[in-house]
């Protein structure tokens, strides 16, 4: 695989990106169509905002927090900066610090392993399953040491993991599970929400996640009252009244005019999540007896939330510049295991370590999928997808 710095470099200073994105006749998303399509809501949500003139936390941030705690079934949401910001206060919050250890997947975005690593902690990957891309439960309790302060799970792509046996373990070695669930608003397990399946849930309102904000943002879903009410000192400077901190704390508050305009938004979640599992369905049916390429699998009693749709492809990097000529748009999430990244290199991570990752990193592509996508583009993908992989230079 290629993961060499100079590789980096190429990809982040390829100026043409930008141009070939913009002429995209299908992009992998539509924050903006989202937006159109239900504009008036929306404006008159802003306006409103705007003229009431209470612009940091308040009763917006107040009301879409019991919300999302009404919709995740919790107890408690605490509404913060930022995803990276919710799983920061969390981890602070359990105490997780230097000599400490958090086991987790390399089989991500970088904001989990950072915070960790801002805590002074110490990430210890354990590999993925090949079939979902979630962190093998069955690896779990041979990575558990006396240093171990967490489990944190990612439900990738929407999908949940499989959180019956990690918080079996982690009750089994009293160590507190928390879920990135950054990509899985909507998702759940056995009819419980992703968010509601641990100690605590973390999410962000990043445009392009299930629930898009207008900028960034993030919430904390939390049934235990402690780490709520720690959280919340914690996102505001560690002072439960104004001059009177009694904890060392963060400036990290949900932004009021996103919570205002994100309230809109999640009444339409369920249908959208709904559209874009009937997206999920038709890639399936369209692309379920082309061969060579494989498809995820969604395991019984879950309900994936789809944040991506990601198949598994040999010649990915071909099929990805097929699609680009074709004007579709096309993801790579993610392409170098995260302990191979440069920003890992001085902590001593060696290639080989987790052998599914580093195989799913050569193999995935995610397609299209946004709530307002037409069903002849989800065809023009898979027909672009079909005859790619029917070339005999296919693989
Ligand atoms: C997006 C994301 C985050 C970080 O959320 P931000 O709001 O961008 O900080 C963390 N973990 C996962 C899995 C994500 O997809």
């Amino acid at each position: 695989m290629r993961y060499g710095n100079s590789n980096l470099v190429a990809q982040v200073t390829n100026l043409g990106v930008n141009k070939i994105r913009n002429s995209m006749k299908i992009p992998l998303m539509n924050p903006a169509e989202e937006y159109q399509s239900i504009k008036d809501d929306i404006d008159a949500a802003l306006l409103k905002f705007l003229a009431k003139g209470q612009y940091v936390l308040g009763p917006y941030v107040k009301q879409f927090e019991e919300e999302v705690a009404e919709y995740v079934k919790v107890k408690h949401a605490i509404g913060v900066a930022s995803g990276t910001d919710a799983l920061l206060l969390v981890l602070d919050t359990l105490g997780v610090g230097e000599g400490d250890e958090v086991i987790t997947t390399p089989f991500t975005f970088i904001a989990s392993t950072d915070v960790i690593l801002r805590r002074g902690a110490r990430p210890v990957f354990v590999d993925v399953e090949p079939n979902t891309l979630n962190i093998d439960a069955a690896k779990i309790e041979a990575a558990i040491t006396d240093k171990t302060k967490c489990i944190l799970p990612i439900h990738l792509y929407g999908l949940p993991c499989d959180m019956n046996a990690i918080n079996d373990i982690g009750e089994r070695h009293d160590i507190p599970v928390v879920e990135d669930a950054c990509q899985a608003l909507g998702s759940a397990l056995k009819g419980k929400r992703a968010g509601a399946l641990a100690r605590a849930g973390c999410f962000s309102f990043f445009p392009t996640k299930n629930l898009g904000g207008f900028g960034d943002g993030g919430i904390i879903t939390t049934d235990d009252g402690d780490l709520a009410e720690t959280c919340r000192l914690l996102r505001a400077h560690g002072a439960p009244r104004k001059n009177y901190p009694i904890m060392l704390g963060y400036k990290s508050r949900l932004d009021a005019m996103q919570a205002a305009l994100l309230s809109v938004k999640l009444k339409h979640l369920e249908d959208w999540m709904a559209r874009k599992r009937e997206i999920a369905s038709l890639y399936r049916a369209g692309l379920r007896d082309v061969s060579g390429l494989t498809l995820l699998d969604e395991p019984v009693g879950r309900k994936q939330a789809y944040h991506q749709f990601t198949i598994r492809v040999q010649n990915r990097d071909g099929l990805k510049d097929a699609l680009t000529e074709a004007g579709i748009a096309a993801g790579i999430y993610y392409p170098i295991p995260i302990y191979l990244t440069p920003a890992l290199l001085e902590y001593g991570y060696e290639a080989g370590l987790c052998p599914e990752t580093e195989a799913a990193a050569d193999e995935v592509i995610s397609l299209p999928l946004y709530p307002t996508m037409k069903d002849e583009a989800v065809k023009a993908v898979c027909d672009c997808i079909k005859d790619f992989m029917a070339k005999p230079t296919a693989d």
